[in-house]
């Protein structure tokens, strides 16, 4: 390729709605642009790039023995509802009606199709397992599109789904993705961590996060720094903490007047933090009804809103506001408490049941109590579990070593489905006894855009982007810096035809731009090897190699160039 006839340009300003680095550097690089929120072109060096990420998954799913197919983005409602998810995708799920008024979707994800169509191919258990993806636009209406490819409305995302006899057979697929992935994101060049993670919406039994570890990720994880233990923190737990304790006193009411925050009423009544047992309450909704909850955790945690959520069962949670509270208890939000509470359900964090003389509001306005020992005082509906954030101070669930916090950006998942949508679509097979049996499924998603942006994210400098070899638009680029001089475009010319001869994937770039503009472009879109054509070629048949990622520089003779090439990009 030309650059002279290369569809592309860069741009010297950061974009103003670019928040973050790689948004930014795919914009200014000419990599992408954008036609509305979260929806993009990907221009021919982007595409590239993608590509490139798109060929790796390909070959690491073909090596765990998947076969790609396509399946179609628009799907009828029927399917969703089905499966129970025409209502529980809620604003995420793009609707829309045919001319006949018939309702469908675009998809954001392929389990009800990919079902459907299994269910009326296979037979019998020698059909099984069966594994498939393909790698397709995906559709979600995301309530805050941003950050570039990382939220976006329209992505493409590499979906694969494995249909398996037995949780046994299930596994062993789950464990060879596991590895497939890992395997796709080192080669892709990424920094990354496996982590147990919620299932979400998807569904299922259990679920992996794969991680670019990155400042700006949306997500909280924590991994420790002895073993392999590591966790999204909607999952985190920790080692067991021994709070102190004490002899139980008696239970009382007191005046607490004005004193609403866990820091006043703490120190009005003279107890550490960790005794208060903070009260909130939460409006969970559910398909056409929502319902107030109450979850009390001890005064030093953080409500986990989704193993809170989780517990519940709800579609979603939010707190809920003091009007609302009112209504329901009759008290506002700041003496909330357990005790006397009837009407609501009460969730009761594990490490409140062992406080010992903490204090908790009154359900009366102004009235605190103390003395309260839940074992004791608590009414026995509670239900009780983990629903708190891990935290610096908690040690390694597995090992009792350091915890360490990090942000990140999840680029893949895998989840164990197990027979959720086998048994709502209905799709069976004959076992070996001849009987009916539901397959049991899993499902291996990873964003292709995601990890593009992701990879930038990580490989940058204040110059532009370093793409990793594997995935690079192109891998050289000769830079012949003045086109007026015959023998320098001739000696480039030349250099370029042999590497096309040697399928190195080279660009020349033949404009008439000065060499520090055809630099600077360069180092922007963030080509691994810089070949420079200049004055030291004509004096002494010699080129200079600049090398992205480590900013080195060589001088080698312009007849070893391929070579050196070739044992650069090994
Ligand atoms: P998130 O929690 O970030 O919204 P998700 O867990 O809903 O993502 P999955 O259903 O697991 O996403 O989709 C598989 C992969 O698709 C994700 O791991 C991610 O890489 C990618 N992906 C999901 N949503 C988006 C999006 N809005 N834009 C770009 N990529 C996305
Ligand atoms: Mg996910």
């Amino acid at each position: 390729m030309r650059v002279s006839q290369l569809f592309n340009k860069t741009l010297k300003e950061d974009p103003a709605e670019a928040e973050i680095i790689s948004h930014s550097l795919l914009i200014r690089s000419g990599m992408i642009r954008k036609l509305a929120p979260g929806v993009f072109s990907y221009l021919p060096l982007g595409w590239r790039v993608l590509n490139k990420i798109s060929n790796i998954i390909r070959e690491e799913m073909i090596r765990a023995g998947f076969q790609e197919l396509m399946m179609p983005i628009i799907q009828p409602k029927e399917l969703w509802e089905q499966s129970g998810r025409w209502f529980v995708y809620g604003k995420e799920l793009i609707r829309f009606k045919d001319r006949h008024g018939r309702e469908y979707c675009l998809s954001p994800t392929h389990e009800e199709v990919i079902t459907t169509l299994v269910k009326n191919e296979i037979k019998s258990y020698k059909d099984l397992p069966l594994n498939l993806y393909q790698i397709q636009n995906k559709y979600r209406d995301e309530v805050r599109p941003r950050f570039g490819l990382i939220r976006s409305r329209e992505f493409l995302m590499k979906d694969g789904y494995s249909f398996n006899r037995n949780e046994e057979s299930l596994n062993q697929t789950y464990e060879e993705m596991y590895d497939a992935y890992s395997r796709i994101f080192t080669r892709c060049g990424l920094n990354f961590r496996a982590v147990e993670a919620d299932s979400g919406a998807i569904g299922g039994a259990s679920s992996h996060e794969f991680m670019v570890l990155a400042d700006t990720g949306e997500a909280a994880l924590t991994y420790c720094q002895s073993c392999d233990y590591s966790a999204n923190m909607e999952m985190a737990t920790h080692e067991k903490r021994n709070y102190e304790n004490g002899i139980e006193r008696i239970i009382e009411k007191v005046k607490t007047p004005d004193k609403k925050s866990i820091n006043d009423v703490s120190q009005f009544i003279g107890i550490s933090s960790d005794l208060m047992l903070k009260s909130l309450v939460y409006k969970a909704s559910y398909e056409g009804n929502e319902k107030l909850i109450c979850i009390v955790v001890r005064g030093n945690r953080e409500v986990n809103e989704i193993k809170l959520k989780n517990a519940v069962n709800a579609i979603d949670i939010s707190l809920a506001d003091n009007e609302e509270v009112l209504n329901a208890t009759k008290t506002s939000i700041g003496f909330i408490g357990p005790i006397g509470l009837d009407d609501i359900d009460i969730y009761v964090d594990e490490e409140v049941m062992d406080v010992k003389n903490g204090a908790t509001g009154a359900l009366e306005e102004d009235y605190h109590y103390i003395g309260v020992n839940p074992k004791r005082d608590f009414p026995s509906k509670c239900i009780i579990g983990d629903f708190h954030n891990v935290d610096e101070i908690d040690l390694c669930p597995k090992c009792s070593g350091q915890l360490n916090f990090k942000r990140g950006t999840e680029v893949g998942q895998v989840f164990k489905l197990g027979k959720k949508y086998s048994e709502k679509l209905d799709c069976k097979f004959l076992d070996e006894k001849g009987e009916n049996q539901h397959v049991t499924m899993g499902c291996y998603g990873i964003g292709v855009g995601r990890t593009m942006a992701a990879s930038v994210e990580q490989n940058n400098d204040d110059k532009g982007i370093i793409w990793p070899k594997a995935i690079a638009p192109y891998h050289v680029i000769i830079i012949p810096v003045n086109v007026k001089n015959k023998e320098i475009v001739e000696i480039a010319e030349d250099l370029y035809k042999k590497l096309l001869k040697e399928d190195i994937e080279v660009i020349l770039d033949d404009t008439d731009e000065r060499a520090g503009v055809k630099f600077a472009n360069a180092d922007l879109i963030g080509y691994p090897i810089k070949i420079v054509i200049g004055s030291k070629t004509l004096e002494n048949k010699t080129v200079d190699f600049k090398i992205r990622a480590n900013g080195e520089e060589l001088l080698v003779p312009l007849e070893e160039s391929i070579e050196k090439i070739k044992s650069i990009l090994l």
